[in-house]
């Protein structure tokens, strides 16, 4: 039993392989059927001849359907007329799983295939971005792994909010109300003090009520906390992790890449230092491009657009004016009109692909801050326990998984890197 990209292959020519999967298409005449099949790691084309097999096999093979499951046996030969230049020629086709006609044809409309979502996830295209995912997250949790970090595990059920309150998911719980959580941050600075260096992969939710093609309203969020650290290390983090992400799919995924037409290659060229440009700076560039704008807007699609379009690296653009970002930053003692912090850019203008700080911890300022934005502050007192018990300098980032895929694979929509979106208009399938 062999995968379907290993039985295809120059060194299989003449053994013989068995293979598991599903009918990708089908086509017969005669005494002969061509099938292809799939499994997870590609596709090959099976001939199936009258009378080289059991009768009751031949009739598997050319009455199946689209998506029927089957095991083939079989001898691996060069045939430049099947895709890939190899076939296998068939002994046995048992048919395992007959399927009904099955309901994604050729060209459907985006809401179809959304509400067949279950069905179309078995696309090449679907296979292969789950696949490119995979390979990402392996990249970075081995750079976790080899820098001595904690991968840990925070609650999604929260009681406060991480970063704006207009955009919680409220639940009942119990006889009282909670949260769904927006981000571990909260919970992985704590975790420092027995930890040191803290990571997480865990669901965040946002209830995001504007339709654009980069907000989910569940995306998985990796998230990476540290004591003593400052936001300049925080930044040499960020790039070394991200570039462990792109090397480990470079290495692990050329065919998939190569669907979405990125070049393993370049991505190899891809490696720190990456640019850092102040929010002032970025200000003035735009400015300079003709964008109306002025000190404290904030950077959206269109402008991270401009700021990346011509570049191939990701760039950080750092200190961001405090009114537009969350209060937990710390302050920029350089230009106290500013935050420690860093959003990454991804190129090609694509954009945001992280947002990360160092924090703040003066419990003053925080409270002062929190006054000011109305927040009630009970809720927050555990919050502010961690300054009064040995506080250290800490930073930390989020990276948004569904971004560095849709990114990597040049989707037109955040949805498609992720199995079962969440939106404002879908919760199903
Ligand atoms: P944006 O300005 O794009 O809404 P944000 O400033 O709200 O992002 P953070 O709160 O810093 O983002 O979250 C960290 C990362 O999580 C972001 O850089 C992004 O990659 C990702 N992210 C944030 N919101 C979403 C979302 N609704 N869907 C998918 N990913 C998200
Ligand atoms: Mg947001």
């Amino acid at each position: 039993m062999v995968s379907i990209k290993n039985a295809v292959s120059e060194k299989m020519v003449g053994k013989t392989v068995q293979v598991r999967g599903w009918v990708y298409r089908t086509r017969s005449s005669g005494g002969i059927a061509f099938v292809v099949m799939r499994d997870s790691t590609g596709i090959a084309q099976v001939t199936v001849k009258k009378g080289s097999v059991p009768d009751e096999d031949f009739v598997s093979a050319t009455d199946n359907g689209i998506e029927s499951s089957a095991i083939v046996e079989g001898t691996v030969a060069e045939d430049k007329r099947a895709p890939g230049g190899y076939e296998i020629r068939a002994s046995r086709f048992i048919l395992v799983g007959k399927a009904e006609p099955f309901p994604i044809t050729e060209y459907q409309s985006t809401e179809l295939l959304l509400d067949l979502r279950h069905l179309w996830i078995r696309s090449r295209e679907q296979t292969a971005i789950m696949r490119i995912k995979d390979s990402l997250l392996r990249g970075a949790r081995n750079w976790f792994h080899e820098n001595d970090y904690t991968e840990v595990t925070p609650p999604i059920i929260t009681g406060v909010a991480a970063e704006d309150s207009t955009s919680l998911f409220q639940i009942k719980y119990f006889d009282r109300i909670a949260f769904l959580s927006q981000s571990a941050q909260f919970y992985l600075e704590s975790l420092i003090f027995s930890c040191d260096k803290v990571w997480a992969l865990t669901p965040s939710f946002r209830a995001e009520k504007s339709r654009t093609p980069r907000h989910l309203a569940e995306f998985w969020h990796l998230e990476m906390e540290a004591a003593w650290l400052t936001n300049e290390e925080n930044m040499q983090v960020q790039e070394q992790m991200v570039t462990a992400m792109l090397h480990n799919v470079a290495d692990e995924c050329p065919d998939e890449l190569a669907m979405f037409k990125r070049d393993p290659a370049a991505l190899k060229k891809i490696v720190p230092p990456f640019d850092r440009m102040p929010y002032g700076e970025a200000m003035q560039y735009l400015q300079g491009k003709g964008f109306d704008m002025s000190w404290g807007d904030d950077l959206g699609a269109v402008e991270e657009r401009e700021l990346t379009k011509d570049r191939t690296i990701p760039m950080f653009v750092v200190n961001y004016p405090k009114e537009l970002k969350p209060f937990y930053m710390k302050e920029n003692p350089d230009d106290p009109r500013t935050y420690k912090n860093s959003d990454l850019l991804a190129p090609e203008g694509f954009g945001e692909i992280i947002g990360g700080s160092e924090r703040e911890t003066d419990n003053e300022l925080i409270l002062e801050r929190l006054r000011e934005k109305g927040e009630p502050l009970e809720n927050y007192s555990w919050y502010l326990d961690l300054r009064r018990y040995g506080s250290v300098p800490h930073s930390g980032f989020g990276l948004g998984t569904e971004r560095i895929v849709t990114w990597i694979c040049g989707l037109d929509h955040i949805r498609d890197a992720i199995p079962f979106p969440r939106t404002v208009s879908r919760v199903f399938p």
